[in-house]
């Protein structure tokens, strides 16, 4: 496995609307490290997760995954990297209501992607705490459920990073632990976390918390507590509404 299986160099992403995105950002993550990015709304968190994870074309800069730069990579090589070292769980799950929890968590291996045994998928629904769901339909589970069968479907193919994008955010505080207990279990194994995140107690159990302003890196804070990180976020917050109201 590579030391460094992330690395962004100096990269931009503007929105062909006019939204700011992220401008400039270099950023690297060791094997077995947990990054968390917290940000003021519209600091450009999850447009970082989105050029980092191959989903949205860098315009400048390189991105590294697993050693290769996929930033001009040709689309199905990119859908070959993407399928082989990254597991993504995004904010509205992108569950397939038709398929039961197991069929949605192997759902990369029935179109083309890694293979993934029936029982690490078992494994990986046990992880996050959904023992005796794997028969269940996404529409009959609660939202903190079903956002749980994303992150056991990103993490069942056991890639080399896992980008999240608020997987705490629809879950109450005992789910909110499993879940952050899963990423530390996947951590310990030699892989990476990167996940955007509001709220400063998720935070606290990354290693680092980078905070983006203005789609730029503003601080790196090593070793914060859920306290110290919530004060520079509410610091940085006010900052950013006090400029634009002059
Ligand atoms: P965050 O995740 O920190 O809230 P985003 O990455 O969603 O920030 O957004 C960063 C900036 O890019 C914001 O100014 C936002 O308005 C803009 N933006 C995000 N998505 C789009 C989009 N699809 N089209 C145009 N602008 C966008």
């Amino acid at each position: 496995m590579n030391d460094f299986p992330l690395a962004l160099n100096n990269v931009s992403f503007h929105y062909a609307s006019g939204g700011l995105g992220i401008d400039d950002v270099s950023l690297s993550c060791k094997a077995g490290s947990w990054t968390a990015l917290m940000g003021p709304s519209g600091a450009g968190k999850s447009t970082f997760l989105y050029c980092a994870s191959g989903l949205l074309p860098v315009e400048n800069g390189t991105v590294s995954v697993a050693g290769r730069d996929i930033a001009g990579m040709r689309e199905s090589d990119l859908t070959r990297m993407r399928r082989d070292h990254i597991g993504f769980v995004f904010q509205d799950y992108n569950l397939v209501d038709a398929f039961t929890c197991l069929q949605n968590v192997m759902l990369p291996s029935l179109f083309g992607g890694p293979r993934i045994k029936k029982e690490r998928a078992f494994q990986a629904l046990s992880l996050v705490g959904l023992d005796g769901f794997a028969g269940s339909y996404p529409a009959d589970m609660s939202g903190g459920q079903r956002q749980r069968v994303a992150i056991a479907r990103a993490l069942a193919s056991q890639p080399d990073i896992v980008f999240a994008d608020e997987p705490t955010g629809a879950l109450d505080s005992r789910s909110a632990l499993m879940v952050l207990d899963a990423f530390s279990t996947v951590v310990e194994q030699g892989r990476t976390v990167l996940m955007v995140t509001h709220d400063p107690n998720v935070a606290a159990r990354a290693q680092r918390t980078v905070f983006l302003v203005d789609g730029k890196v503003d601080s790196v804070c090593e070793g914060y507590d859920a306290e110290h990180l919530a004060m520079h976020l509410a610091d940085m917050t006010s900052m950013v509404a006090g400029r634009s109201r002059r």
